[in-house]
Protein backbone atom coordinates (compact mmCIF):
# COMPACT_ATOMS: atom_id res chain seq x y z
CA UNK A 1 0.00 0.00 0.00
CA UNK A 2 1.31 3.35 -0.99
CA UNK A 3 0.52 6.90 0.43
CA UNK A 4 -1.85 8.54 -1.84
CA UNK A 5 -2.00 11.94 -2.65
CA UNK A 6 -4.88 14.10 -2.34
CA UNK A 7 -6.75 17.47 -2.91
CA UNK A 8 -9.03 19.01 -0.69
CA UNK A 9 -12.40 19.47 -1.55
CA UNK A 10 -12.60 22.60 0.20
CA UNK A 11 -9.31 24.97 0.10
CA UNK A 12 -7.69 23.41 -3.26
CA UNK A 13 -4.61 22.35 -0.98
CA UNK A 14 -2.93 19.18 -1.69
CA UNK A 15 -2.60 16.28 1.30
CA UNK A 16 -1.38 12.66 1.79
CA UNK A 17 -3.29 9.91 3.43
CA UNK A 18 -0.75 7.38 4.57
CA UNK A 19 -0.53 4.14 4.72
CA UNK A 20 -1.52 3.40 8.56
CA UNK A 21 -4.47 5.84 7.39
CA UNK A 22 -5.79 3.89 4.36
CA UNK A 23 -5.53 0.25 6.62
CA UNK A 24 -7.57 2.00 9.49
CA UNK A 25 -10.00 3.46 6.65
CA UNK A 26 -10.02 0.24 5.06
CA UNK A 27 -10.54 -1.58 8.96
CA UNK A 28 -13.36 0.81 9.48
CA UNK A 29 -15.30 0.46 5.94
CA UNK A 30 -14.83 4.14 5.45
CA UNK A 31 -14.06 6.30 2.54
CA UNK A 32 -10.72 8.02 2.22
CA UNK A 33 -11.67 11.52 3.32
CA UNK A 34 -12.08 14.41 0.60
CA UNK A 35 -10.84 17.34 2.33
CA UNK A 36 -7.50 17.88 4.31
CA UNK A 37 -6.89 17.43 8.22
CA UNK A 38 -6.95 20.77 8.62
CA UNK A 39 -10.40 21.56 7.18
CA UNK A 40 -11.92 18.49 8.50
CA UNK A 41 -10.84 19.52 11.52
CA UNK A 42 -12.24 23.15 11.22
CA UNK A 43 -15.78 21.19 9.88
CA UNK A 44 -15.58 19.31 13.34
CA UNK A 45 -15.23 22.26 15.20
CA UNK A 46 -18.04 24.36 13.60
CA UNK A 47 -20.59 21.32 14.02
CA UNK A 48 -19.78 20.89 17.53
CA UNK A 49 -20.71 25.11 18.57
CA UNK A 50 -23.76 25.32 15.85
CA UNK A 51 -25.24 22.00 16.93
CA UNK A 52 -24.86 20.66 20.04
CA UNK A 53 -27.67 19.12 21.17
CA UNK A 54 -28.85 16.81 24.18
CA UNK A 55 -31.06 14.45 25.60
CA UNK A 56 -33.27 15.01 27.97
CA UNK A 57 -36.92 14.39 29.43
CA UNK A 58 -40.05 16.63 29.22
CA UNK A 59 -40.79 18.09 32.42
CA UNK A 60 -44.47 17.31 32.04
CA UNK A 61 -44.90 14.03 30.36
CA UNK A 62 -41.28 12.45 30.42
CA UNK A 63 -40.95 11.95 27.13
CA UNK A 64 -37.50 12.37 25.29
CA UNK A 65 -36.42 15.34 24.28
CA UNK A 66 -33.51 16.41 21.99
CA UNK A 67 -32.90 19.95 22.55
CA UNK A 68 -30.08 22.65 21.28
CA UNK A 69 -29.55 23.67 24.65
CA UNK A 70 -27.92 22.64 27.78
CA UNK A 71 -30.56 21.27 29.95
CA UNK A 72 -28.38 22.16 33.09
CA UNK A 73 -28.58 25.07 32.83
CA UNK A 74 -31.85 26.05 31.36
CA UNK A 75 -34.16 27.85 33.20
CA UNK A 76 -37.30 27.44 31.43
CA UNK A 77 -39.61 24.28 31.70
CA UNK A 78 -38.04 22.18 29.06
CA UNK A 79 -41.23 20.78 27.12
CA UNK A 80 -41.63 18.46 24.32
CA UNK A 81 -43.25 19.84 20.91
CA UNK A 82 -46.85 18.97 22.07
CA UNK A 83 -46.54 19.71 25.89
CA UNK A 84 -45.23 23.34 24.60
CA UNK A 85 -48.09 24.08 22.00
CA UNK A 86 -50.63 22.43 24.85
CA UNK A 87 -49.15 25.00 27.25
CA UNK A 88 -48.53 27.94 24.41
CA UNK A 89 -52.40 27.52 23.73
CA UNK A 90 -53.63 28.07 27.52
CA UNK A 91 -51.36 30.75 27.77
CA UNK A 92 -52.18 32.68 24.91
CA UNK A 93 -56.27 32.50 26.18
CA UNK A 94 -55.01 34.09 29.01
CA UNK A 95 -53.25 36.43 28.05
CA UNK A 96 -56.15 37.50 25.18
CA UNK A 97 -58.10 40.51 27.12
ZN1 LIG B 1 -8.34 21.92 3.11
ZN1 LIG C 1 -44.41 16.31 26.98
Amino acid sequence: MENIKKTCKTCGKEFWVIKQEQEFLAKMNLHHPSSCPGCREARRLADRGERQLYRTKCQNCQKDVIVSYNPETEKRRILCKDCYLQWFEKNQVLKTE
